[in-house]
């Protein structure tokens, strides 16, 4: 908001300076007086205090406000003035050299902060009405077809030949991926033990069997080796998800795989633009999925897309998609299908949010920098690595192990109102999941002291040191 929604001239009526404390919304108004300079600030408080005692209603705001106030000088440090502030002062003034208010500091730590914020500053909206308007807001538009080869061209770095199809979330894209891979009943799928529940629910409902085993404990996703020897003659595929922004260990994977002859479905839900050996996830296996839910690096609100360099696979996916109709003769059905379309109006979203992809993950790129350095040199924190040569990792949420009493820390959090979230709970360790897990030793570590920081626009310095605090 800008300064000027707090201004107001000293010799104005009280209900001038009500009127205005309304309109911005904070409940305080800085006077100034002819010459602009700061003479007071006011709040709505002030103002029924004075009413209340005087019952004198024709007084102007120079009669009431608070001459005494705190204030700060714009060249002073962000961090000395948040230091003259506490709970009762939320909202100070600051002014330049001639003592004319150009900005205002509000100490907003008991705010909620919530774990994610899409970020919607681009052209969303105006992709989003113009979807509207054109009437074509299911799913047939201009909207998805750019979406979907912008998103697929984006992954594969412009290496011809690749296709997108988009669906209505991350969940039915690893369905769709597994049907269209001809996934079925008696066939096992070989999943990491560490992973949000939508890799392995879908591969039951697929009818297969899945395959639990354990994670690398240095990039906390699936380990190879635990995949070898989890293979038998049933095994037909393996889900790597590159976990918390951390791409697995596709050599190796792959290697396994061609040897095994297995197919690859890679589960890229939280790792965007991350990359092995400068190729990005979602285009080492026979396709890769992607989820843009709201709190994933970029979003349609819900939606979700399988991509591939298979002109063939490609077209069963968008036949599959599309309840398994024939693509030349119209209610003649090849497949059982489904209903997993995305809507024009949220691949609008998506085409916006992709032009802005490399900026939004370079801001979190920054902000997660900004995190290791504050909160480096402290010995209870593990920060996730990001110094695999081969790989690079991108920033979703801020990925910590603490070796400390985890649920005293997210309760210090939470007292504060900053929104933390534990690691997914291993997989073998829900009753409904136990039967289909190896032995997992490094997942149950991992899970336990893991933490996911905030990862969003309000986090600033402040809040950094604060979350420094707490831990
Ligand atoms: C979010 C997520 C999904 C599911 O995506 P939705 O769009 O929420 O259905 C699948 N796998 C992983 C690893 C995820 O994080």
């Amino acid at each position: 908001m800008l300064v000027e929604k707090f201004i107001i001239d000293e010799k104005k009526s009280l209900i001038e300076a009500w009127k205005q404390l309304t309109i911005n919304g904070k409940g305080i108004v800085f006077c100034v007086n002819a010459q602009g300079k700061l003479t007071g600030v006011l709040t709505d408080g002030d103002i029924r205090n004075f009413l209340i005692s005087t019952e004198n209603y024709n007084s102007i705001i120079q009669d009431v406000m608070n001459k005494k106030f705190v204030y700060a000088h714009d060249k002073e440090d962000k961090r000395a003035i948040l230091a003259k502030m506490d709970y009762r002062i939320k909202i100070i003034p600051i002014v330049n050299d001639d003592f004319v208010p150009v900005d205002y500091l509000e100490n907003n730590f008991d705010m909620h902060i919530p774990i994610a914020v899409p970020n919607l500053g681009g052209n969303e909206f105006k992709y989003l009405v113009d979807a509207f308007l054109s009437t074509w807001i299911s799913s047939k538009g201009n909207y998805i077809k750019e979406f979907e080869s912008g998103f697929a061209k984006f992954c594969f770095k412009d290496h011809e030949p690749y296709y997108g199809v988009a669906v209505a979330n991350g969940t039915v894209a690893l369905h769709l991926a597994l049907v269209a891979l001809g996934i079925g009943e008696g066939d096992e799928v070989i999943v990491p033990d560490l992973t949000f529940a939508a890799t392995i629910n879908t591969v039951i409902h697929a009818g297969a069997t899945p395959v639990i085993v354990d994670i690398d404990k240095d990039s906390w996703s699936i380990n190879p080796d635990e995949i070898e020897k989890a293979i038998t003659p049933k095994t037909k595929a393996i889900i790597p998800v590159h976990v918390y922004g951390q791409p697995c260990d596709m050599d190796r994977i792959m290697e396994i795989a061609r040897k095994n002859h297995l197919l690859v479905i890679e589960d890229c839900a939280e790792a965007h633009g991350a990359e092995y050996k400068n190729q990005r996830v979602g285009t080492f296996g026979n396709i890769g999925c992607f989820s843009f839910f709201a709190n994933k690096v970029i979003t349609t609100g819900e939606g979700g897309m399988c991509i591939t360099s298979d002109p063939v696979l490609a077209d069963k996916l968008r036949i599959l998609r599309d309840h398994g109709m024939s693509k030349t003769k119209r209610y003649w059905h090849d497949f059982v299908g489904y209903n997993y379309r995305m809507t024009n109006l949220q691949a609008a979203i998506g085409l916006a949010q992709l032009e802005r992809i490399d900026y939004i993950l370079k801001e979190k790129e920054n902000l997660e920098n900004l995190y290791r350095e504050k909160l480096r040199g402290n010995p209870l924190l593990e920060f996730q690595r990001n110094d695999f040569q081969d790989r690079k990792k991108i920033t979703w949420m801020i990925s910590v192990l603490y070796n400390g009493d985890k649920q005293k820390l997210m309760d210090s959090f939470t007292a504060k109102n900053i929104e933390v979230r534990p690691f997914f709970y291993p997989l073998s360790e829900m009753p409904i999941y136990q039967k289909f897990a190896k032995k997992c030793v490094v997942s149950k570590d991992i899970s336990k002291r893991g933490i996911n920081f905030p990862t969003n626009k309000i986090v600033n310095i402040e809040l950094i040191d604060k979350i420094g605090e707490c831990i």
